[in-house]
C-alpha cells in the first residue's frame, strides 16, 4: 500500500502558528521534502524534530518529483513543506500533488499560515468572492496583457509581490485601475513591523514614491465597482406598477424604482402615467 503526501503549511513570520497537527505530521512522516533545507532546519530545529530531509524545489522539481513519488508508492509518508506558507499556492507543490493523484497516491493538506487569505481577511475590502492572481509575470508585456485582462474583474484581487518590485507594480496598477481604487498594502503579516495599509492606488503610489518598500507584502485590490444591469424604461415601468398594485404610492413606487435601476425618473414618471 502506499504512502501518503502531507501539505503541510507553516508560519509566515509568527513561529506560534505552526499548529500542533502540522507539528505532529512533520514529527511521524517518515521523510521531508522542502523547498530549501536549511530554511526548513531552523523550524525542525525549533519543534525539536529530527527528520530524513529531501529537497524539492522549483529547479529540481522534475527530478526529486519522481523520486518522492517512488518512495511514496513504496509505503513511506511525506511531508511536503515551503520557506513558508501553504505548499502548492505560488510555492513549489503543485506539480508533486498532480503526480500523486495521476498515481493515485492519496495527498492530505493540512490546513494552516498562507499570506493571501491573512491578507485578504484583515484587507477591510470585500471577501466574499475573490480571484487569486499570486505574482504577475516577470515580463513587463505580459504583466500588462495580464493587468489589461483584469480590468473589468468585479472581484476582490490578491496578488504577492517583491519589495523591490513593489513601487513598479504600484504605478502599473495605478494605470490600469485609476487612482481611486481601493487597495490594501499587507506587510510583514504575523511579525513584529506587521502593517496594514488601506489606501486608495493614488495614495500608495505617493506614499511609496517617499518611503523605501521593506519586508513582504501581498496586495489586496477592490475589484470593479458591479454596473448595474441596463433597464429599459419598459421594464421600469412594470417594475413600478407591480409596487403600487401592492400598494405603494405612483411618486414613491417611481423614486425607488429610479433609484435602484438608474432610469431617469420623469421619464419614469410620464411612463407610467401615460401608459
Ligand atoms: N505559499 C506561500 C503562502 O501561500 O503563504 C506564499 C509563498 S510566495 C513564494 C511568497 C510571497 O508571499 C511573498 O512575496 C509575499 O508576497 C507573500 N508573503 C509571504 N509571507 C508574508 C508575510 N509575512 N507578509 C506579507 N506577505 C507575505
Amino acid at each position: 500500500m502506499s504512502g501518503t503526501l502531507y501539505l503541510v503549511p507553516t508560519p509566515i513570520g509568527n513561529l506560534g502558528d505552526i499548529s500542533r497537527r502540522c507539528a505532529e505530521t512533520l514529527a511521524s512522516a517518515d521523510f521531508i521534502a522542502a523547498e530549501d533545507t536549511r530554511v526548513s532546519l531552523k523550524l525542525l530545529n525549533h519543534l525539536e524534530i529530527k527528520k530524513p530531509l529531501v529537497s524539492y524545489h522549483e529547479h529540481n522539481k522534475k527530478e526529486s518529483g519522481p523520486r518522492i513519488l517512488e518512495r511514496l508508492l513504496a509505503g513511506e509518508n511525506c511531508a511536503l513543506v515551503t520557506d513558508a506558507g501553504c505548499p502548492a499556492i505560488s510555492d513549489p507543490g503543485e506539480d508533486l500533488v498532480r503526480l500523486c493523484a495521476q498515481a493515485g497516491v492519496p495527498v492530505c493538506a493540512i490546513p494552516g499560515p498562507c499570506a493571501a487569505i491573512t491578507a485578504l481577511s484583515v484587507s477591510a475590502l470585500a471577501t466574499g468572492r475573490f480571484a487569486f492572481e499570486g505574482f504577475l509575470p516577470a515580463q513587463k508585456k505580459e504583466r500588462r496583457a495580464r493587468l489589461d485582462r483584469l480590468k473589468t474583474e468585479e472581484r476582490t484581487m490578491i496578488f504577492y509581490e517583491a519589495p523591490h518590485r513593489l513601487r513598479e507594480t504600484l504605478g502599473e496598477l495605478l494605470e490600469a485601475f485609476g487612482p481611486e481604487r481601493p487597495i490594501s498594502l499587507c506587510r510583514e503579516l504575523t511579525k513584529l513591523h506587521e502593517e496594514i495599509l488601506r489606501l486608495t492606488l493614488g495614495e500608495a503610489v505617493a506614499r511609496y514614491t517617499e518611503n523605501e518598500p521593506r519586508g513582504e507584502y501581498v496586495l489586496v485590490l477592490a475589484g470593479a465597482e458591479q454596473r448595474a444591469e441596463a433597464v429599459s424604461l419598459e421594464h421600469a415601468a412594470a417594475m413600478v406598477r407591480d409596487l403600487t398594485d401592492s400598494g405603494v404610492r405612483t411618486k414613491d413606487a417611481v423614486r425607488q424604482v429610479a433609484e435602484e435601476t438608474g432610469v431617469a425618473k420623469n421619464a419614469l414618471y410620464a411612463a407610467v402615467v401615460n401608459g
